[in-house]
């Protein structure tokens, strides 16, 4: 037993559960992880290249103000370059914001069933996670979230498209929304997912930020860019929030290989804009074979889908398990299934739709 003191707070953290590796399946069939929101298309060879150069000069630190992605990314979004702060991935940024917000005790308000990321991020900077449960539709109830907000929250986490479950916040609501919110909370709407967002309806993250100072919008170019494993994201907020997030970074911590990445990436952004272009379509497709096998699957926004088993979750997770699709599964409440090669999504129906029949045979419901 070791006598070192470790601060307290660190007992209530949940260890974030990383998506489980790719299956070996059964004989003769390829395995595939739909476990982590992962983009199933290897990086563009524009993109490598860049990546490849880079590397020769990895015994140099990287550009501590990650000055040209920031350049880079403030033409691309027309906002001023004092407006972006970067982090290792939106995970990253997250830590930032409540680092730079919340001293212990302090409240972050969130949605849930959400981002497994933001009761740890707020639990590790001794702040409390405040949870508003989503409806049936798997949708943040913003009366709910604003009627939990006290004198102690620093931070409101708005989710859209929402991780797990799937649906956009409209920007009307959002926009309704917003003046109940104190002028000194900050409200964080993560668009991890924006690039596969096709509801006109949806929030628009920038436009909100555009209009309200407390509002900081969060991206990565971890899903849609498919550079996860190079960690980089970034916040646009207006100056004084953009420089505190800035404060609070990890210093180097966006690398430059990252950095190269992410700018060819903007660069070839309507190359990749094809590749998600696909997966929206895929999505449509599993979601409406889904429906007719008589699903009942909330709107699917990002680049997954939600299936709400219930206590059936198990034993569809160990069903896709054994034909080697690894799935995400939320404890008894439902499995998130990410969208990618229609292989791998063809699989998903076949298992969904015998995991129906052997349900109804049993005279089960299929969801909640
Ligand atoms: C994946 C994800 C992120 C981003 O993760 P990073 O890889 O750290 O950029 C942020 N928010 C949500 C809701 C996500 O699902």
């Amino acid at each position: 037993m070791s006598d070192v003191h470790l601060r307290q707070t660190l007992d209530a953290v949940p260890t974030y559960q990383a998506g489980k590796p790719a299956a070996s399946g059964i004989a003769g069939q390829v395995g595939f992880k739909l476990s982590s929101n992962e983009n199933p298309y290897p990086p563009l060879p524009s993109v490598l290249e860049q990546i490849r150069a880079a590397a020769a000069s990895i015994n140099r630190y990287p550009d501590a103000s990650v000055g040209t992605l920031r350049t880079a990314l403030s033409t691309f979004l027309d906002v001023p370059v004092e407006h972006i702060a970067t982090g290792t991935g939106s995970v990253g940024i997250l830590g930032q914001i409540v680092q730079a917000t919340c001293d212990a005790g302090d409240e972050v308000v969130h949605a849930w069933r959400s981002f497994e990321a933001y009761p740890i991020v707020a639990g590790l900077a001794g702040a409390r996670p405040v949870q508003v449960a989503v409806d049936d539709q798997g949708r943040h109830q913003l009366d709910k979230i604003g009627a939990a907000i006290t004198d102690r929250t620093r931070v409101v986490l708005l989710c859209t498209p929402n991780n797990p479950t799937g649906p956009a916040l409209c920007h009307e609501e959002v926009e309704a929304f917003l003046p109940q919110v104190p002028s000194d909370v900050l409200v964080v709407i993560d668009e991890a997912y924006v690039e596969f967002v096709n509801d006109p309806a949806a929030a628009d993250g920038l436009a909100l930020y555009r209009s309200h100072p407390n509002v900081v919008c969060l991206r990565t170019f971890s899903k849609a860019y498919g550079l996860a494993g190079l960690r980089v994201g970034y916040a646009i907020a207006h100056a004084p929030v953009a420089a505190a997030l800035r404060k609070t970074a990890v210093t180097f911590g966006v690398n430059a290989l990252a950095e190269v990445a992410a700018v060819a990436s903007l660069k070839a952004h309507d190359e990749l804009q094809d590749r998600v272009a696909d997966l929206v379509s895929e999505r449509s497709r599993v979601l409406h074979k889904l429906q007719a096998q008589g699903w009942t699957v909330p709107d699917a926004q990002g680049n997954f889908i939600w299936l709400p088993l219930g206590t059936a979750s198990e034993a569809f997770t160990v069903a896709a398990d054994q034909a080697g699709l690894s799935l995400r599964r939320f404890g008894d409440e439902g499995v998130r299934v990410t969208i990618a090669e229609s292989a791998a999504n063809d699989m998903v129906l076949d298992i969904a739709r015998a995991f129906a029949h052997a349900q109804s045979d049993s005279g089960n419901q299929l969801s909640r």
